[in-house]
Parts: structure tokens; C-alpha cells; sequence
């Protein structure tokens, strides 16, 4: 058998690569990682955590208004950008250490440095000049964002991973895009009092939610300030002689900003990757094929996590790093399910869902009850905030099963986690209604809707 530097080479320290490590490493095998920019990659430094961070200091602003109904005198408040920053910065680098420390107790060597696949089994790393060989390399280099070269104007505008590092809170904002990242900004934005429009190439934001719930979210969110433009594109940016920048949309109509953002999409980190050194296969977006093993085409090679294109979640590309390490290196083969994955778009109001819309619960099944409600939740009463909860629960009427479960609302998020393990289980709608509930809470809807809002059927001749 040859003879290896190391039994697996992770290029990436991201949430798949990290973990795979850290877990290969446990099982024995000598590991080493290569991080080009920051350890623990997009969630942690300018993805999922930063923006969490940015969602808590967005909400004060409406506490503060809210407090007044619950009795309190609010004086005068003030946001303070740069002390934000300051804050998330030094929370990142506490988080940062604790990655490089975590790999370095589970003694994986790392390199901070750019790596490259030079071959099967050969890694080449930048920064060292040098090469290094691995029975076995994992490439985990997640995603980056998508920003169209085609628009004129596009050097001027922000991505997700500019808009952790503004030096000032611009006044207004334009975000292209309707997916997770422009929503969720698009309403960050708002909550700190920037004048926020977004601009949506579709006809309704959020594709691939349900129906009822990106309505709803749409509603809920222009009743915040956002001004939401569907059916528009930003196609060409302007920079002003006295500031700011000038989106051009396809309408004719123009919008005078401080700061553009795109939120478009991510594309699979592959460029200069090397991969055509040992003839790893890609897909049509640069994604790396891989099969349910996460083994791509070149049998000592894998791939996990955003590269992938598959689920792109933080705790998806964790999954798939982990069983890639019991598989490979604890003789323990196993797959991840990536059905079912229940997930939180943290707007405010906040949505959180598991399972089938009711576009595919339709396209899927003969005859599907929907249970439907719309309130206003308690702390919104003598608040006096207008402000709707949405939650929606989608049945197969033949065998009662709960399809999907659909939540606009204040932790709407936490509740996702609990229902994808009941839906996880195969609860039925029986189930739901067996289950006592926990009063006042929003929640206790959810075992209380007794009859269905409406009831598909498909004619048996169909
Ligand atoms: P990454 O975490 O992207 O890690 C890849 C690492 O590889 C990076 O550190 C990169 O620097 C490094 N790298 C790349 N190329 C090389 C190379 N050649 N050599 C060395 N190093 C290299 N997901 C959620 O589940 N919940 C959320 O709330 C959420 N919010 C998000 C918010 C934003 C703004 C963004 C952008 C993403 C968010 N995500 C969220 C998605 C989540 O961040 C990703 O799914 C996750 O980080 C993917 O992990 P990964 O290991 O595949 O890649
Ligand atoms: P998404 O795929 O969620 O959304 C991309 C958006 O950009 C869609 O509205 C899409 O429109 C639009 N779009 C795509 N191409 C163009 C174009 N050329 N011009 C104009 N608009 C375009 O991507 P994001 O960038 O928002 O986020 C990337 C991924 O990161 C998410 O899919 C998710 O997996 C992950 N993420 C998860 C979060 C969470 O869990 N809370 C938060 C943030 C990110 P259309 O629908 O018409 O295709």
C-alpha cells in the first residue's frame, strides 16, 4: 500500500469540514485541515451566526414600541452601528478560536493556507509552496455569493459578505433578490429604521415556500416599511457624483440608495479548485457530483456541505461530514436522510417549516385536508401591534399522516425543531389532536385546529 502524509486531507473549515475532522480524527485517522480565510467558515463567520446576532439587535426597535401598551416609559433610544459590529466582531473571534482549538485538541494539524487538489491523492498548498499526499481528500469549501458580471455597475453593490463589515448603517438600502439572505436582511435593514426596498425578479418572494406563508410573510413584512418590488429586476447601478448609487430596475423606475446588496444565490466554491488535476465531475452549477456516500466519481475523493448543492443548511453539510468520517474511518457506513429537513427563514415575523407545501402536497397526493389558522397572537393585543400569525397544517386524508406544517410567527423557528421530529416519526394528524396543549401559548393552535379549511380530492376517474 502506498505510503500517505495523512490518511484524509480536508480542504475547507467550514461546518461539513470541521466536523468531519475533528470526527475522523477521533476514529484514529491522522488528519490534517487547510483554511484559506477564517476557521469555521460561512455559518459561523459571515453567515448564520453574525446574521442571528444582527435579527437580535434588529428587534428592539419594535420591543421598545411594544413595551409602551405593556406599561412602560420608553425615553429616548439609539442605535449605534459601529458598537454592533464592535460586538459581533468579538463574538465571531471568540467563536473562531474555539473551532481552531476544538481541531487542535482532537490533534488535526492545520494549515492556514489556500489548498488546491493536485492530484487522487495530492493536495498542493499555497501558502507552504508545497505538496502533500492523503489516502483520502475531503473538499468542503462551501459556497460563495452569486453576483451577475453581466450588470453593469456590479463592482458598486454589497454581498452577504460585505454587509457584516459596513463602516456606517446606510440610510437607504436597495436588495436584490427574494431567497433566504434578501428576506431576512431586507427585514434586519428595516428594524434598524433603514429606509429598505427589495426588488424581485419572481411574482411572489420565497419560491419553493408554501403558498399562504410567502403571502403572508409579504404582507407582514411591507407592514414593517419594506417595500417590496416583484416582478423587477436591478439591472444596472449607477455610482453618484454626490454619493450614493442609483439602481436602474427594468421598469424604467430608479432607486436612489446609499447601498446596494445582491442576495441571488450561492454558487459552489469549485473555481481553481484544481479538480481537473484528478478528474472530479461536476454538475451544471460547478456543484461537485457526489453519490448518497458523498464519494464523488475519483474514489479518493469526497465532497460535502454547500459544494455539494444539495441541502444547503449549516446543519446539513454537518450531517454529511460526520457520516462521511463513521464511514470511511469507523467502519460504520451510513447516509444522511435529506428528507424532511425542517428549517427557519429568520424574517421578522419569523418562519419556520417541515415537510410538503401544499403545491406538492397536491402533486403527490390524492386527497390532502388542510388545516389553516390566522390570529393575532397575545402579545400583539394590548401591544396593539398588527401583526398576524400564520400556521398551517397539510394532511394525506387517506392515511391521516401530517405532510408539512407551516409557521409565520414569533419563534416560529424553535418551533420547527420540535415539529420535524414529529414529523420525523410519522405523526398523524390523531396524533397532533391526542397531544394536550400548553396554554396560552401560539403553539397550542397547532393541536387545536379541529376541522379542515379545505379538502382536496382528486375524482377517482383521474
Ligand atoms: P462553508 O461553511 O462555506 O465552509 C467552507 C470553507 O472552505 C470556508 O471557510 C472557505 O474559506 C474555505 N475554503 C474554500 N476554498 C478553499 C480552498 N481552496 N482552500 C482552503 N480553504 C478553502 N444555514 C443555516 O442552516 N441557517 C442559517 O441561518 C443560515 N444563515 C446563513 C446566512 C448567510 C448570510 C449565508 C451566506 C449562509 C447562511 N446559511 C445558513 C448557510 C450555511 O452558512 C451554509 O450552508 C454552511 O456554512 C455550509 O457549510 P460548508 O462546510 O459546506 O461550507
Ligand atoms: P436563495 O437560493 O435562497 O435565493 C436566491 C434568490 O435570488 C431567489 O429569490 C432567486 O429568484 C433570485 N435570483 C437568482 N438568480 C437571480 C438573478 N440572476 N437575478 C435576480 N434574482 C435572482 O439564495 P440566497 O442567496 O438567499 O441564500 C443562499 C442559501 O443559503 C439559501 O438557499 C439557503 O440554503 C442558505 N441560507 C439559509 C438561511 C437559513 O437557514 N435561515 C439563511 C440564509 C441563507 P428565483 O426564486 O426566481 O429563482
Amino acid at each position: 500500500m502506498a505510503d500517505f502524509d495523512y490518511d484524509l486531507f480536508v480542504i475547507g473549515a467550514g461546518s461539513g469540514g470541521v466536523r468531519a475532522a475533528r470526527i475522523a480524527a477521533t476514529h484514529g485517522a491522522r488528519v490534517a485541515i487547510a483554511e484559506e480565510y477564517r476557521y469555521g467558515g460561512t455559518c459561523v463567520i459571515r453567515g448564520c451566526v453574525p446574521k442571528k446576532l444582527l435579527v437580535y439587535a434588529s428587534q428592539y426597535s419594535e420591543a421598545f414600541q411594544d413595551a409602551r401598551g405593556f406599561g412602560w416609559s420608553i425615553g429616548d433610544t439609539s442605535f449605534d452601528w459601529k458598537a454592533l459590529i464592535a460586538a459581533k466582531d468579538k463574538e465571531i473571534s471568540r467563536l473562531e478560536g474555539i473551532y481552531r482549538r476544538n481541531l487542535e485538541n482532537s490533534d488535526v494539524e492545520l494549515h492556514d493556507t489556500r489548498a488546491v487538489i493536485a492530484g487522487p491523492n495530492s493536495v498542493y498548498l499555497k501558502a507552504q509552496d508545497r505538496t502533500v499526499t492523503a489516502k483520502t481528500i475531503l473538499i468542503a469549501t462551501g459556497g460563495r455569493p452569486n453576483l451577475d458580471p453581466r450588470i453593469e455597475g456590479i463592482e458598486h453593490v454589497i454581498s452577504s459578505d460585505e454587509v457584516f463589515h459596513l463602516e456606517e448603517l446606510p440610510q437607504r438600502i436597495a436588495i436584490s433578490g427574494g431567497g433566504y439572505i434578501a428576506v431576512e436582511f431586507a427585514c434586519i435593514f428595516a428594524g434598524l429604521g433603514v429606509e429598505t426596498t427589495l426588488v424581485y425578479r419572481g411574482e411572489q418572494i420565497l419560491r419553493g415556500f408554501d403558498d399562504d406563508l410567502r403571502a403572508a410573510v409579504h404582507t407582514e413584512i411591507e407592514k414593517k416599511g419594506v417595500r417590496v418590488l416583484c416582478g423587477e429586476l436591478i439591472d444596472r447601478i449607477e455610482k453618484l457624483d454626490e454619493g450614493g448609487l442609483r439602481g436602474h430596475l427594468g421598469s424604467g423606475e430608479v432607486l436612489n440608495v446609499d447601498q446596494i446588496m445582491f442576495a441571488i444565490g450561492r454558487n459552489p466554491n469549485t473555481e481553481g479548485l484544481g479538480l481537473e488535476n484528478a478528474g472530479v465531475e461536476l454538475g451544471p452549477k460547478g456543484e461537485i457530483r457526489v453519490d448518497a456516500a458523498s464519494r464523488t466519481n475519483v474514489p479518493s475523493i469526497y465532497a460535502v456541505g454547500d459544494v455539494t448543492d444539495r441541502v444547503n443548511l449549516t446543519p446539513v453539510a454537518i450531517r454529511e461530514g460526520h457520516a462521511f468520517a463513521d464511514s470511511v474511518f469507523g467502519h460504520n457506513p451510513r447516509t444522511v436522510d435529506h428528507s424532511m429537513i425542517p428549517t427557519a427563514v429568520f424574517t421578522q415575523p419569523e418562519i419556520g417549516t417541515v415537510g410538503l407545501t401544499e403545491a406538492q402536497a397536491l402533486a403527490s397526493y390524492a386527497n390532502v385536508d388542510v388545516y389553516s389558522s390566522a390570529f393575532r397572537p397575545m402579545r400583539n393585543t394590548i401591544s396593539g401591534r398588527d401583526e398576524r400569525m400564520l400556521m398551517k397544517i397539510l394532511v394525506d386524508a387517506d392515511t391521516d399522516r401530517v405532510l408539512g406544517v407551516h409557521v409565520l410567527g414569533p419563534d416560529a423557528g424553535e418551533l420547527s425543531q420540535v415539529l420535524g421530529i414529529a414529523l420525523k416519526m410519522g405523526a398523524t394528524k390523531a396524533d397532533f389532536d391526542a397531544t394536550m396543549a400548553v396554554h396560552p401559548t401560539a403553539a397550542e393552535e397547532l393541536v387545536t385546529m379541529r376541522s379542515p379549511s379545505k379538502q382536496h380530492r382528486r375524482a377517482a376517474a383521474e
